[in-house]
């Protein structure tokens, strides 16, 4: 029978020869990008961020500005597109990638490296299972099953992809096509559970990527890009819980607080959070000192912030835990304070400390009653404490978004709607997320990781 011939160029695939003999044409590899998900099942356990169309593109309504002001039609949840597009295609990307000419943002991940301690003293059983990822297939041309290859070249012998090979037509399930505003359309498969990462015997010193490669034939294409934190160094935060008793009876915050700390927030930026201390500071047992004494008749009347403020003076001069020199939150001290309370202020679940002048967060926040079990109050506010701002400060933020949208910590879980008489806002609506706010913007991890709290070296 006929020969069977590579041909390269594209033109040529499929022509027919004239002279009668048949000839086996190698088929050509077709145009697509992969991309890295997460599972719909995630908490938090890791850290996994990437671009979300929503925050690009005009998919979905937003009703109100951050000024309170109604919008029509529909926007982008990030006001900065620009900077928020340049920021994933680029920052810490090691040989970023556009595959046909297409934007590419890769997806970020970061996980412990799971090693003794004689090959790195500040390792973890976190993830020794690896983590394991949803991969999404996005077509650039129609694709159809043929024995294209999917292949993960991982850029460091410790960072382990599980297969290292996958056939792409097993991707290629029911196709789904997702409007992006205007006449641009997404057309992807989605598949779960697909590929599974591993970081073990050796930490990863620098960020690291998994190049990923469609193959077919003797056709090579890179086609999407995972990106590894680098996890060389796992700084440690220390936090002491501190139950504020100012009656007979006391607070109780929720029992996982500890897991919460360690497993769902903080790990996402590659740090050991650790409460060292839980403690009570019964003000009721010191009620003889006038202070306390006009605390404890006092704070009813009290706003969120001068209860946060009362509490912190008190317990710098009657706590049995507080700092052996200077304030709480002066740069010397290297714990976080977590004060709870029955105490309600309004419809304020929790406030951290931050100094006006200089714009730094301070170390410690109270969580108020209608907080207590809120196991997203606990990690947004001690987020705040370890710098971070609201994904919707303008001031603060390196990136803008509508208030209220997002699935981030440092979101709120209602959407901002129209100014109200007190100087607030009304809610419109819910945060679609409400309960299941659990990430961490791979763009937050690094201002985590730099707060003057966490203690380096241990
Ligand atoms: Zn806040």
């Amino acid at each position: 029978m006929g020969h069977t011939l590579v041909i390269d160029s594209i033109e040529a695939a499929g022509r027919s020869f004239a002279g009668g003999s048949t000839l086996a044409i190698a088929p050509v590899l077709k145009k697509f990008m992969v991309h890295f998900r997460r599972p719909s099942s995630y908490q938090g356990e890791y850290g996994f961020d990437w671009l979300r169309d929503e925050y690009i593109y005009p998919i979905k309504t937003v009703t109100h500005n951050n000024s309170g002001s109604p919008l029509t039609g529909k926007t982008p949840f990030c006001m900065d597109v620009g900077a928020l597009k340049t920021e994933y295609k680029t920052t810490d990307v090691v040989n970023p990638i556009s595959p046909y000419g297409k934007d590419y943002y890769p997806a970020w991940l970061s996980i412990f490296p799971h090693t003794t301690t004689a090959q790195f003293a500040h390792g973890s059983r976190m993830h020794r299972f690896g983590v394991t990822l949803d991969l999404e297939i996005e077509e650039i041309e129609t694709l159809s099953s043929d024995a294209t290859k999917i292949t993960f070249e991982s850029g460091n012998r410790n960072l382990i992809v599980t297969p290292s090979e996958i056939n792409l037509q097993t991707l290629l399930g029911s196709k789904q096509t997702k409007s992006l505003g205007g006449s641009l359309t997404r057309t992807y498969y989605h598949s779960s559970g697909k590929v599974n990462i591993k970081s073990k015997d050796a930490p990863l010193a620098a960020h690291t990527e998994i190049k990923v490669f469609a193959q077919l034939g003797s056709q090579k294409e890179e086609v999407g890009k995972l990106m590894v934190y680098k996890n060389d160094v796992i700084p440690k935060a220390e936090i002491v819980v501190v139950n504020v008793i100012t009656g007979s009876t006391s607070a109780s915050l929720r029992s996982d607080y500890q897991f919460l700390f360690k497993n769902q927030s903080f790990n996402q930026a590659l740090i050991r959070a650790e409460v060292t201390t839980d403690t009570n500071f019964d003000l009721t047992a010191l009620s003889s000192n006038s202070d306390v004494a006009a605390f404890l008749s006092g704070y009813s009347s009290m706003s969120a912030e001068t209860i946060r403020s009362a509490i912190e003076t008190l317990y710098l001069k009657y706590g049995t835990h507080k700092p052996s020199v200077g304030g709480i939150d002066d740069s010397t001290n290297k714990k976080t304070y977590l004060f709870y309370t029955d105490i309600s202020a309004g419809t304020i679940n929790g406030i951290c400390s931050l100094d006006i002048p200089t714009m730094t967060w301070g170390n410690h926040y109270v969580i108020f009653n209608s907080g207590l079990s809120s196991k997203r109050t606990v990690i947004h506010e001690c987020g705040h404490s370890f710098s971070l701002p609201h994904v919707f400060s303008a001031s603060l933020s390196p990136f803008d978004f509508y208030q209220g949208y997002t699935d981030n910590y440092m979101d709120y879980t209602w959407q901002r709607g129209s100014p109200s008489p007190s100087g607030g806002y009304y809610s419109s609506g819910d945060n679609k997320y409400k309960g299941k706010m659990y990430s961490l913007f791979k763009w937050q991890w690094p201002i985590i990781r730099s707060d003057r709290s966490l203690i380096l070296t241990y």
